[in-house]
């Protein structure tokens, strides 16, 4: 089967692995030269975890993508994924923690609840009151984005700073039209991240402008090192949902809000990062973490694809079964990248999944706008 994969970032990037690693022909369609920093799939690192406070039922999908991308980095010789444990930290009865146990309960998933003096003893880095605690997830690390791109794109003809305009169902297969010209293919993969709309007016998304920052370590700060501090997330704290990772060069921390950037136009991002941008982090820096300085070492700008309920569309296009939809953002997508890549290769090349994406369905949105 010929498959064309347009868009090549996390999840194109995936369906193109997956496919070609199960015998489909693969051509991928980019707009820029992947991986880029234009999408949703750059700034070094992505977290990844298996106790899911957005819903117990994506743990069963990421309990897959661990063996995953194990795969992938033997068969790329490239490290892409790093084991260190997550805390989610909270009081007892905030969303995070509440939803975070509840979803290890269901699926009897290892996890530690630590109180304030033990998160003081194991982590100095981290300011807690009193009454707040932590919940460890020891399956949880990171995931290197451009890399795992890189990877998963190696050996795949993709055809670089190429536009397609248009994808629609013809006979009995599939016409890519790039403006200078149409291809003919028997299967597609829709995953254009936030430029799904213009591809695929009728899902409603919403693009959100988010900030990553680098901040500074002082010096000395020995307390951020891969081997002893675990990524981490944060709710509801006066300056938003914030998230961070261990220092990966000995020198800097990289830390990022959660839903809490503005909506914007593709034709109109700001990439620039402002002090507008960084204050909240900088008092939140200030306020949360031993060690860390005010000082920013780099900083980047990066799109969420929001569906309205802030789950993901794994689906076939409303128009055509040879058309696989692929919006998996609402800023958590990324971890699920290796098996999305196979869901789509198993709608395509097996006409059906055994994993349960009925909560993926598009008619979702498309049934409440009736
Ligand atoms: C700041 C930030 C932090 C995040 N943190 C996490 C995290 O910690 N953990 C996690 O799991 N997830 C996280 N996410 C979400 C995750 O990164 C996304 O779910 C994922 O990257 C989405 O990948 P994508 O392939 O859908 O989109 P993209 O990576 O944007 O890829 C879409 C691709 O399609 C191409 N394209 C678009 N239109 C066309 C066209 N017409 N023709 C040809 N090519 C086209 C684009 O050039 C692009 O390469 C985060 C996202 C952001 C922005």
């Amino acid at each position: 089967m010929r498959v064309a994969v347009i868009g090549c970032g996390a999840m194109g990037a995936a369906s193109a692995w997956r496919l070609s690693q199960r015998g489909a022909e693969v051509v991928g369609f980019d707009r820029f030269s992947p991986p880029h920093d234009r999408g949703s799939s750059h700034g070094d690192t992505r977290i990844t975890r298996t106790a899911y406070l957005e819903g117990a039922w994506y743990v069963p999908l990421l309990q897959e993508t661990f063996p995953l991308w194990r795969e992938l980095e033997s068969s790329t010789h490239s490290q892409l994924l790093t084991i260190t444990g997550l805390l989610t930290l909270g009081r007892p009865d905030s969303k995070a923690v509440v939803a975070t146990l509840a979803s290890a309960r269901q699926h009897a998933l290892e996890t530690k609840v630590l109180d304030a003096p033990e998160i003081r003893r194991l982590y100095p880095a981290h300011v807690v009151a009193d009454d707040e605690v932590a919940v460890f997830d020891p399956q949880a690390g990171f995931v290197r984005p451009e890399m795992a791109i890189e990877a998963m794109l190696k050996g795949v003809d993709v055809r670089r700073n190429v536009t397609v305009t248009r994808v629609a169902a013809r006979g009995d297969g599939v016409e890519v039209d790039t403006g200078g010209g149409k291809e003919r293919f028997d299967a597609a993969v829709l995953a254009a991240g936030p430029w799904v709309s213009e591809l695929l007016p009728s899902l409603p998304v919403r693009i959100e402008r988010q900030v990553m920052v680098w901040w500074a370590l002082q010096s000395g700060s020995d307390q951020f090192a891969l081997e002893q501090f675990p990524v981490w997330l944060r709710e509801g704290t006066p300056h938003g949902d914030i998230y961070g990772f261990p220092s990966l060069d000995g020198k800097s921390v990289k830390l990022g809000g959660h839903h809490n950037g503005e909506a914007t136009a593709l034709s109109s991002v700001r990439r620039a990062v402002t002090d507008a941008d960084l204050d909240p982090l900088r008092l939140f820096v200030t306020t949360y973490l031993r060690g860390v300085t005010r000082s920013v070492v780099k900083s980047a700008v990066c799109l969420y694809t929001n569906t309205p309920d802030q789950h993901f569309v794994i689906d076939r296009h409303p128009e055509s079964s040879r058309i696989v939809v692929l919006s998996v953002c609402s800023g958590h997508g990324f971890k699920f990248s290796p098996v999305v890549g196979d869901i789509a290769a198993d709608l395509l090349l097996e006409d059906g999944t055994r994993r349960d994406i009925s909560r993926f369905a598009m008619s979702r949105f498309t049934k409440a706008a009736d």
